[in-house]
């Protein structure tokens, strides 16, 4: 059976050693030194000043709205997981959805203007896939009309852009640490931000706005996370350049598989690295996703219609058209992709969506070019088969 994804999971060893501290200390949440711990080396690998570890990804992104004082209306994309939009009717806020592009699947900063009322408050987009938005048109928007922005970078653990972490980008930056996303602490996600009062104040709301034993200074809530969920990723940070490399690989070789497969893939050009999050294929009908969806299943595959439906079609929302993100969204699908996952199951996968297709599955492209972001040594690693199957990178 290949799922669509898997936890990356550490030698049970470095958790239990994790455990064992924890045992010793008794102390199990609360800004434990675990999780203080987790947040230095975070910020250390990041590479930035200002996070903040919370509970989850959606918080992160409740935190966020309440945190920049927003009201009325946000614009937002309506292709993204659906918390992105419910984070936003559960602060009391309305989205307003604006369509997406249809190389990036990006918010489109085209249409953003438009969308714009004495209302708008902010700009809540999301990096899909782990590729970056427009973000100097967004901000360029947002700064003529004095809008807030927040980015929903729950796909972008390792994604750079000039030169920095995704995360440094926007008013406040939020992300996933879920079991499924890139890097993990089973549940958990975090907030960014370069401004320092707004770290202070949702360090504050974090903590149900405790500002002394006994003093509340902020509206607050429990956003906290715990010492076990830190301790699991401290155990995989420090694999998380290998699972990053590993993951290149397996997207090249995916790409160079169904080089001749009638299929679009995302546009990646925006990105100075790319961490490989997701592998969605766009098919040119929602007949021809759905057929091979099925077929897939029948060899025990499983990929997921990820994003399905467009956020805009939620019962709780006005719903709207989006022509480009109602067409892709009912065509696209992601190819499993994990740690674990191997060329040889890539081959498989390929065999079978080209015999859907009918194309000849012995005629492989000699290469294939993913974007301008696959190093030319990689791709002839690849080529040569200096890259095993199975090798543990
Ligand atoms: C996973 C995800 C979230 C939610 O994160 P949780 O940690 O599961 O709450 C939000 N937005 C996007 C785009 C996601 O993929």
């Amino acid at each position: 059976m290949i799922p669509v994804t898997k936890p990356f999971l550490p030698a049970e060893r470095e958790f239990k050693a994790y455990v064992k501290s924890i045992w010793e200390r008794q102390w199990l949440t609360n800004n434990g030194p675990l999780v203080n711990t987790l947040e230095l080396k975070l910020k250390e690998y990041l590479k930035l000043d200002h996070m903040l570890y919370v509970s989850n990804g959606t918080v992160a992104l409740q935190l966020a709205i309440k945190a920049l004082e927003l009201s009325g209306e946000i614009i937002t994309t309506p292709f993204s997981f659906v918390a992105t939009t419910s984070s936003i009717v559960w602060q009391s806020c309305k989205p307003v959805f604006v369509d997406i592009d249809a190389g990036s699947f990006n918010i489109d900063p085209s249409k953003i203007e438009a969308a714009i009322t004495s209302q708008t408050s902010a700009i809540l987009a999301t990096h899909v896939y782990g590729t970056p938005c427009d973000i100097d048109a967004i901000q360029e928007i947002a700064d003529r009309y004095g809008l807030k922005v927040i980015y929903d970078a729950a796909h972008c653990f390792g994604t750079r852009y000039k030169n920095k972490s995704i995360f440094e980008y926007g008013d406040i930056s939020t992300t996933s640490f879920h079991s499924t996303k890139l890097f993990h602490t089973i549940e958990g996600g975090a907030v960014f931000t370069r401004q320092p009062d707004l770290l202070k104040k949702m360090a504050l709301m974090r903590n149900f706005g405790y500002s002394g034993v006994d003093t509340f200074s902020e509206q607050g809530i429990n956003a906290k996370n715990c010492e076990f969920h830190a301790a699991m990723g401290l155990c995989n940070l420090p694999h998380i350049d290998e699972i990053l490399k590993k993951r290149k690989i397996l997207s090249t070789h995916y790409r160079l598989r169904l080089n001749t497969l009638d299929v679009q893939f995302q546009q990646l050009e925006n990105a100075d690295d790319y961490n490989y999050a997701y592998f969605p294929i766009l098919f040119k009908s929602e007949e021809l996703m759905k057929d091979s969806k099925a077929k897939l299943e029948q060899s025990q595959i499983y990929c997921r219609r990820y994003f399905y439906p467009s956020l805009s079609a939620l019962p709780y929302v006005k719903n709207v058209e989006m022509p480009v993100c109602d067409s892709i969204a009912s065509r696209i699908m992601c190819l499993p992709l994990y740690h674990t996952l191997t060329l040889a199951d890539i081959d498989l996968i390929c065999r079978l969506l080209l015999r859907i297709q009918n194309f000849d599955e012995n005629e492989v492209p000699k290469s294939a070019h993913f974007g301008t972001l696959i190093t030319d040594q990689i791709e002839s690693e690849i080529n040569t088969g200096a890259i095993k199957i199975n090798a543990s990178l």
